[in-house]
């Protein structure tokens, strides 16, 4: 009997040494739940984490491309290693039950399901109060992280109310006007978007410069600048993608860390939302080297976050999807295979490729330079028959096709697609976010994480 209670145990222990805290998922062994949710850490600091469009296939993708060819297992990824469960996406939307970004991060922002296009308004347009906003109303530092415009819908929904995502500059106005008890909401803002904050009727960088922030364009003034009020905006619109990025343009991972370094000056603790915004963007252009590309850059930003909290214990990292995109499949056409070794090969995104071609003129001297693969003569001849058009979106599809014929791709739509998303988590109170949630749920946890300090 002894034996049988130490084995039980032992599980659970792990378990909780695992995850930094408590463990109550259900257990016949009452004596490892107290003993374990007693010395849950008080949660100080969230890190709450995006992948748009990070589909149960992306992820599964990446598990391919992260393989070890030498062994016969395949390798776990740095999500699966933190896998807890999965959610659903659905909006509330009087013509379409699939959501868009908007929609997804208003639920997992402030835990209304509401209309396509909403930015933390309710069904009804009325503004919704958002985490970001209870964190800063608790007196903790919050940020914003993202590789689209800061003001675009994932960022703009933890930071902003509107009744559409469409309205980016009014998005961007939010981030400065909307103050609580006096102060601005949101402490470090760093992506792209530049054209939001400096347009001809207002300019924002100045006025948040009046009022103490740092202004920085470059990963080098990043690495340099030690603000604790940060507006860092390193592109016009969204950042180039990660495999495009010149060496002045930040990794995610990069922000993120820069992020999180100053937001954790506060004894009060912070909220952090990431988002990994391009790889939806990859998705609805069916481009899967620039899909795997950002996958990659935000699970580089997502072991940060992770690396992080395991040294300061009392953090808590979420990491998600708001829905997947583009019906991405591991594998396509009756073949049973996905590759990602003629992946690696691109050294550039096919639309990097495709410019190159246009300014040029030599295909076969392009796709030499960037793409490490022996193109067959048919392949070569595609691309230089599309170039023909001078037209660089069908150059881009002439390339992209290869780079699906070669991994074999599938896609089913350029738009997004209603299945289920994993979740993935790890430190004090992960256990909430277990199992099967709805996006609303996010919120309500995290409200409550804010509140109260704990997750019971
Ligand atoms: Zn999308």
């Amino acid at each position: 009997m002894k034996q049988k209670k130490l084995k039980t145990l032992i599980p659970f222990v792990l378990l909780a040494a695992i995850s930094g805290g408590s463990l109550s998922i259900s257990s016949t062994n009452g004596e490892a739940r107290t003993e374990t949710t007693n010395k849950q850490p008080e949660i100080r600091n969230i890190i709450f984490m995006v992948g748009d469009g990070m589909g149960p296939s992306t992820t599964t993708a990446l598990r391919y491309w992260r393989d070890n060819h030498h062994t016969r297992t395949m390798e776990k990824t740095t999500f699966d290693r933190y896998f807890i469960g999965k959610q659903m996406t659905y909006s509330n939307d009087s013509k379409e039950n699939i959501t868009d970004s908007a929609a997804a991060a208003t639920a997992m922002a402030t835990g209304y399901k509401t209309y396509n296009a909403a930015i933390s308004v309710d069904r009804n347009k009325k503004e919704v109060k958002t985490v970001l906003e209870a964190a800063k109303s608790a007196g903790k530092s919050t940020g914003l992280v993202s590789t689209s415009e800061l003001s675009h819908a994932t960022p703009g929904s933890y930071g902003a109310h509107d009744p559409d995502r469409k309205h980016m500059d009014s998005i961007a106005n939010d981030f400065y006007d909307e103050k609580i008890n006096g102060h601005h909401k949101i402490d470090v803002m760093l992506g792209g978007g530049r054209s939001n904050f400096i347009r001809k009727d207002r300019h924002l960088v100045t006025q948040f410069k009046k009022d103490g922030y740092s202004y920085i364009t470059t990963k080098q003034q990043l690495t340099a600048n030690r603000s604790n009020q940060l507006l860092g905006i390193f592109s016009k619109e969204g950042l180039p993608k990660m495999i495009d990025r010149e060496k002045s343009v930040p990794s995610l991972k990069d922000m993120t860390t820069a992020a999180v370094e100053r937001l954790a000056t506060n004894k009060k603790g912070f909220f952090l939302m990431v988002e990994g915004s391009q790889i939806d963007w990859a998705e609805h252009d069916n481009d899967v080297v620039s899909t795997m590309s950002e996958t990659r850059d935000f699970e580089r930003a997502f072991a940060a976050a992770i690396d992080f909290a395991k040294k300061d214990k009392h953090t808590l990292v979420i990491a998600t999807a708001d829905h997947a995109t583009g019906g991405f499949t591991v594998g396509a056409n009756g073949n049973y295979n996905w590759f990602a070794q003629p992946l690696k090969a691109f050294k550039r995104t096919p639309a990097f490729i495709s410019q190159k071609i246009n300014e040029e003129n030599n295909v076969k001297k392009v796709l030499k330079t960037y793409i490490d693969l022996s193109l067959t003569h048919t392949e070569i001849q595609s691309v230089e028959q599309a170039a023909t058009t001078k037209d660089v979106k069908k150059i881009s599809k002439s390339i992209k096709k290869i780079a699906d014929a070669r991994s074999v791709t599938g896609w089913t739509t350029s738009g997004h697609t209603g299945e289920d998303v994993n979740v993935y988590g790890y430190g004090p109170g992960v256990q909430k976010f277990s199992g099967l949630l709805d996006n609303t749920d996010q919120a309500k946890h995290i409200f409550e994480a804010i509140h109260k300090g704990r997750l019971r």
